[in-house]
This record gives C-alpha cells, structure tokens and sequence, in this order.
C-alpha cells in the first residue's frame, strides 16, 4: 500500500457539519426547532444552509430562554417532514460532522423515522476527537473546545453559530496537531462509532422502545448475549452508541452478527424470560443467572434434638416451609454460613454438628459459645436463640393455597410477536416455580389445570425465586395478582 496522499486527508473529504437545537435532550421525544448545515469539500467551505423547524410541541420556559428560539418564531415555521429532502440531499455522501454527534444523528434519524424512512451516514463526533487529539484536555464541551483554540464565541446555542464555531474549532486543528494525527484520530473515532458492519442500523430503529428481551448472536448463530430492558430500543442503543465501553463489552459488540428481540408486558415478564433463556442458550457473555445449579438448603424442624440438615433444593416444597433456610451451592457454603452465623451471635457449633467429640465444645471455653453444651445456658432460650438467628435466613413460604397468577399490565399496548397487540402478560407460578407467560387468564387457567404440569414441577430455581420476592415487594398499580384454586 502506498501511503496516504493528500487527497485522503480527512479534511479533505466531504464533510458536512450540523447542529441541531431542540425543545430538550430525549432523542425519542423531543423534536428539533433549528437545523444548520455547513458542508465542506475539498477544504473549502461549498455553502451553508439553517432552517427554523416547528416542532409540533410547546418549547420548555427555560430551553426558549437558553437558545433564544420562542414558540412565536417556530410557529409558522416548517416542520421538518417539509424540508428532509433538503436534509437528505445535503447529507448524501457527506459524513456528518456534529459535537457529540450520537445526540444530533439520534433526532435527524428519528424525524427520518417519523415518514418511514431511515438516514444512514458516516459520523464522525468531535466530542470524541477533541479526546483523542487533546487526552489532556480536561474538559471537551464547546466551550472548552473553542477556548483551547483561542477562537472567540459568540451568539452561541444558535444552530448556525454552533455550526460555524464548530467548522472554526476544526479547522484551527492542522496548526496545532499534525494532518497524521487527525486522520488517524478521526478513523479511529468514526470507526469506534459505527456498528458492526453486519448490522444494519435501521434493524435498531425497528425494534420498539417496551419492556422486553434481546438477544445478540454471533457467527453461525452463536447465542452471545440475553438482556432485559424496559425500553429495548434506548437499551440496545446504547450497547452501540454509548462513549464508554468496557473491553469485554467491545468484545462483545465486535461480535455480534443479528439481534433478536422479545416484548413483554412489563419488568416482571422480562425477567422471567431473560432468566429462562439465559438458562437455555447459555450465552458466552452472560456471566450472572448461568446454568443451572445445583442447590442446597437447610432444613431444620425447630427442636434442640435436630440439627439443621441440608437437603437438595431443587424439590423444595415451600408450602410447609417454615423449615427452610438459605439457599446454597452446595453443603460446605451452607456450613459456612451456619459456621459464620453460630459464630456472631454466640451459638454453639455442637449443635448443628460443625464440631465433633463429648463434652463443651470448644468456643464455650474461650467465650465464643454461650455453654449450652456446658450446661451454662438454658436450652429453652437457646433453642429461641437459633430460632432468630436462623430466622434470617428463611425461605419464605409460598403464601398460597394454589397456584398464583400475576397479571403485569403494559403502559401500553404492546406487539407479541403473532402480530397481534397486547395489553398485559398473564404469569403463572406454582410453589415459587414460574410456569410461563400466557396471553390470557384462561390460557393460565387451563395449563395449572393439567394435571401434567400441576404434579411436575420444575426444580426450585434460585433467580425466579429472588425475582418474584423483590417483585411482590415492589408491587405496584400494573402488578395484578389473581391466586387460583388448589
Ligand atoms: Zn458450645
């Protein structure tokens, strides 16, 4: 390969530059009011083009007053459906050049959105190469860019005299850093900004910003990772277009190849699916709710006679449960943890069998065990004493005669992926197990009432358990729970 020519410097290529003001920040919800454009070719300046936008809604108080664009002067102005093909005619084959350029790119990709079409560009975000060129520089806001290269700013929060500031900042560049510097900075930033080359950006913007599931593969299909979110859009989004990636998310994203998603009602049902699916693709970058576990508890019917046993808890039957504790990978974490505990609160490690032999063990002899093996402590109070101890950790029972159905109801409606629009999740549980996710109260019913699924459960399973716990707690309006018959 030769090396580079002048003619692929980056600043020479076409470039246009953009800002854009709005009524606030929330890319989904709030609507532009200016647009600027000043493009670039070939280094020279080739025209330059802004546009008062109406946006269809009130302007905030305080965002009128910060960029001096009233509700009167939008009013009559176009909206932004009338003027896109001039937007797209300036765009095509240019990169847009825009600080913090996710925030811009995100509402003209929306308004595009807005008449079914989609807005593909190359963008290159000057936060980013401020950061690259100038990793010294504290602060890369506008402000702070524009002062670090000495160029005064005036009128700001304009679309066309950001713009202009902008096109100054950038091309003060080649006399302060080198041409080599700037294209390596700009590939790297634009590169590090675009999705992977497989993914079409607009498969995003297809996807609906509801409670819900998604799912990125790998080559050959490859599960890579199951993730929840309330708002599936914003959340996947963000995997791609966030500043600040991990390297083990880099990894991840670098990989992906498609992305699947699934909508349900609310939190509750992405959870619950999020959990079962992560189970059953076992996906490389899931490293919480893995496989299947084995799980042990301990189970201890109240009297000084018994020891705490521990037992599988995988057949966990938690309707007579007050004689479960914990939940435990296996019996030396269990021991652990009543080893921990008997040693905090004074018990005795003879009791629970932690300690061989006849006689006082031996914390009662350097005062670490209150001596009910010595005799020094009456049984009635210590048999109490374990009993709170224990308490901490107990299962809680399943409050219910039968089955429990949880209706999670949509802040709106939603699509299943029949095609068809749903208004809640209708989500069954037996004993702490969760038994699916159902489109109706019928559905629900008429499974529980399979005598199959009824007298087989599935194993105790430590996540739905944790999940539906802090849910109940949380409850709320959208939480509807209808116990059926036993
Ligand atoms: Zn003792």
């Amino acid at each position: 390969m030769p090396s580079a020519s002048p003619s692929t410097d980056f600043n020479l290529q076409p470039l246009a530059f953009i800002d854009l003001e709005t009524t606030g920040l929330r890319t989904t919800k709030d609507r532009i009011t200016e647009i600027a454009i000043i493009r670039y070719q070939n280094g020279q300046e080739l025209d330059r083009w802004s546009q008062l936008i109406n946006p269809k809604m009130k302007i905030p108080e305080q965002i009128q007053h910060l960029t001096g664009i009233h509700q009167a002067m939008v009013d009559d102005a176009p909206e932004f459906k009338e003027v896109i093909d001039i937007v797209r005619g300036k765009l095509q084959g240019f990169t847009l050049v825009a600080h913090n350029a996710r925030f811009d790119y995100g509402f003209l990709r929306n308004e595009f959105n807005r008449v079914n079409e989609q807005l593909h560009c190359q963008v290159l975000c000057t936060v980013k190469l401020s950061r690259r060129l100038f990793p010294k520089q504290q602060k890369h806001n506008l402000d702070a860019l524009l002062a670090a290269a000495n160029i005064p700013s005036e009128n700001r929060h304009r679309a066309m005299s950001d713009t202009q500031a902008l096109v100054g900042w950038f091309n003060s560049l080649p006399e302060r850093v080198s041409i080599e510097s700037i294209n390596d900075g700009a590939d790297q930033v634009m590169r590090q900004q675009a999705l992977p080359s497989h993914i079409d950006p607009g498969q995003i913007m297809d996807i609906p910003d509801t409670a819900g599931v998604y799912l990125f593969y790998g080559e050959n299909e490859l599960p890579l990772y199951v993730g929840k979110s309330v708002t599936l859009r914003s959340r996947i989004r963000s995997h791609f277009y966030d500043d600040r990636h991990s390297n083990k998310e880099m990894q991840l994203l670098q990989q992906v190849r498609h992305i699947e998603y699934r909508s349900t009602a609310g939190e509750l049902g992405a959870l619950l699916l999020e959990a079962s699916l992560v189970k059953q693709l076992c996906p490389v970058f899931n490293r919480q709710l893995r496989k299947k576990q084995q799980l042990v508890s301990l189970q201890w019917n109240g009297s000084i006679a018994q020891t705490p046993q521990v037992v599988d808890a995988c057949r966990l039957n938690l309707h007579q449960c007050e004689q479960f504790y914990g939940l435990f990978r296996n019996k030396r974490d269990a021991d652990q943890t009543l080893r921990k505990l008997s040693e905090e609160f004074r018990l005795c490690l003879k009791k629970p069998g932690l300690e061989k032999g006849k006689g006082a063990c031996f914390g009662s002899q350097i005062g670490r065990c209150d001596g009910v093996c010595a005799g020094k402590e009456d049984e009635e109070i210590y048999l109490q004493r374990q009993h709170d101890v224990l308490n901490r950790i107990r299962l809680n029972a399943w409050p219910y005669p039968g089955a429990l159905v949880i209706e999670e109801i949509a802040k709106a409606p939603y699509i299943g992926f029949d095609g068809k629009n749903y208004q809640s999740d209708f989500l069954l549980f037996d004993n702490w197990r969760y038994l699916g996710r159902f489109n109706s109260l019928e559905q629900a019913k008429t499974t529980y009432g399979d005598k199959q699924i009824s007298d087989n459960l599935p194993a105790f399973d430590r996540d739905i358990y944790k999940i539906l716990i802090s849910q109940l707690k949380k409850q709320g309006e959208h939480l509807h729970l209808i116990p059926l018959e036993a």
